[in-house]
């Protein structure tokens, strides 16, 4: 069963890397991310994600002193 909210978590996704096929998909996100000891885009400030960098370290030292 695919998920009924894909279009509303396509319209607030703040991913940057469109050609995704799991975008709207936030299980499947999560998922994929977690598997690459990663958090998915929508986890960074905009400066941050658009750098592709979804790693926990840059998560970690982005959060650290905010
Ligand atoms: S965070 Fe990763 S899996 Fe999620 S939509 Fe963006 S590129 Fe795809």
């Amino acid at each position: 069963m695919r998920c009924d909210k894909v279009e509303e978590h396509k319209a607030s996704c703040t991913c940057t890397y469109d050609p995704c096929s799991r975008k709207g998909l936030c299980c499947e996100c999560v998922a994929y991310h977690l598997r690459a000891n990663e958090l998915p885009g929508c986890f960074f400030p905009a400066e941050v994600e658009r750098t592709y960098d979804r790693s926990v370290r840059r998560f970690l030292e982005t959060y650290k002193n905010r």
